[in-house]
């Protein structure tokens, strides 16, 4: 009964006045049918045929909770949260993240796998298969909605799938015929830099900002474009590919071709190419003891170590990135003039040390005291970002309207 019922409920949300309402009762929740009707602006009846349904879809519940006005309390409706999980995946370079959230996506459990150098197409399915299978083991099936994933790369949403994933020098992949196949419910995909700006519009830092960027440093750039509340994808799935914007004519050369690419001077590796040429120079640094002279061990993560004890060098690199990508910030400040721009990926956790650069250089380079204004904040949901941002891939599909 599972999947039909699943398909069911998944058509019954495609009503505005549904998806709406469940919509304002997630938002705003715990809220009365009256307050529901007030604020939609249907009516009455309308308000509560429909809150019928979705309590018979077990995606509503009826609670006393909250204030009594006086007199007797009012019967309030809220989500209930934990009456379907949704399985989030996130496809990074060299690992693939799981994670099962509840309808607020707050994390039920995880786990992460290796994704091995030069993997095939069947080897980046079949990892994917497995970690969603370990995640599900024992649960009961019934409660999940679907599976998001967020993938590295030029990815196609409309059809699900992988269309080139740089760091696999992999083109096409199916994701979505794959696991819908294997796992018989739905499944949505996306680049993993605009799930993470999803999940942060949702769950995180973004959710008062209907302009924003999600900017994901980490092996790579990446960014996620939210305008008016959804996610710009651009004539052909290219819009955030900020990575390859450039920086520096004559900078390092870039994986796409191209010299002095944001990521060539800003993303972990290289971070960790400047650190171990001026290492290799012989510029003193804590960084020497941490990597016991072993050059090839230096990476972002040691930088950031050696920055966390006060070392200059370290302090001095990580602030001279931190205005590398102040400047790519600024182009995309000019570009789009968001309310607000959220860092996240892997080297956001040295997010203390980047962000009095990126300031200085959005300070002395945006063009107006608004455009200098602009918020700059780090991601809220931390590593797990984008795997969360894949999940409301899925809620998306239940809590708002598809046009
Ligand atoms: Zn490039």
């Amino acid at each position: 009964m599972s999947t039909k019922y699943k398909r069911g409920s998944f058509q019954l949300m495609k009503s505005m006045n549904r998806s709406t309402i469940l919509n304002m009762i997630r938002e705003e929740g715990p809220i009365s049918r009256a307050d529901i009707a007030k604020k939609t602006k249907l009516t009455p009846p309308t308000v509560s045929n429909i809150v019928k349904e979705l309590i018979s879809t077990q995606f509503v519940i009826e609670t006393t909770q909250g204030m009594s006005k006086g007199g007797r309390k009012p019967t309030l409706l809220e989500i209930n949260a934990d009456q379907f999980y949704t399985i989030g995946v996130d496809v990074g370079t060299t690992q693939m993240k799981f994670v099962i959230t509840n309808l607020f996506g707050k994390l039920k459990s995880h786990t992460t796998l290796t994704i091995p150098p030069f993997p095939s197409h069947e080897d980046i399915l079949s990892i994917m298969k497995k970690g969603i299978r370990e995640l599900m083991d024992g649960a009961d099936l019934n409660k999940f909605l679907g599976i998001g994933v967020g993938m590295h790369g030029i990815v196609d949403p409309e059809e699900g799938r992988s269309l080139f994933a740089p760091a696999f020098q992999l083109h096409d992949i199916p994701i979505r015929d794959v696991l819908e196949n294997e796992f018989n419910m739905i499944v949505k995909v996306e680049n993993d830099a605009r799930a993470m700006t999803l999940g942060e519009y949702w769950f995180g830092n973004g959710n008062d900002a209907d302009n924003m960027l999600g900017v994901n440093v980490g092996n790579g750039i990446g960014a996620g474009l939210m305008v008016k509340g959804r996610l710009f994808h651009g004539e052909h799935n290219l819009a955030g590919e900020i990575g390859h914007i450039t920086i520096d004519l004559s900078g390092p050369k870039c994986n796409c071709g191209n010299y002095g690419c944001l990521q060539t001077l800003a993303a972990g590796p290289a971070i960790a190419e400047r650190a171990k040429k001026e290492l290799k120079a012989g510029r003193p640094s804590l960084i020497h003891e941490l990597v016991d002279g072993d050059y090839d061990k230096v990476d972002g993560q040691k930088v950031y170590e050696a920055a966390t004890q006060q070392d200059p060098f370290s302090i001095e690199l990580l602030h001279q990135t931190g205005r590398y990508l102040g400047i790519g910030l600024t182009n995309l400040i000019h570009t789009i003039n968001p309310k607000r721009m959220i860092i996240g990926g892997g080297v956001s956790g040295a997010g203390e040390f980047l962000m009095r650069g990126i300031e200085e250089t959005i300070q002395s380079r945006g063009l107006t005291d608004k455009a200098k204004e602009t918020s700059i904040v780090l991601s809220k949901l931390g590593e797990h970002a984008s795997a969360i941002g894949a999940c409301v891939l899925v809620l998306e599909e239940f809590f708002i309207r598809q046009e």
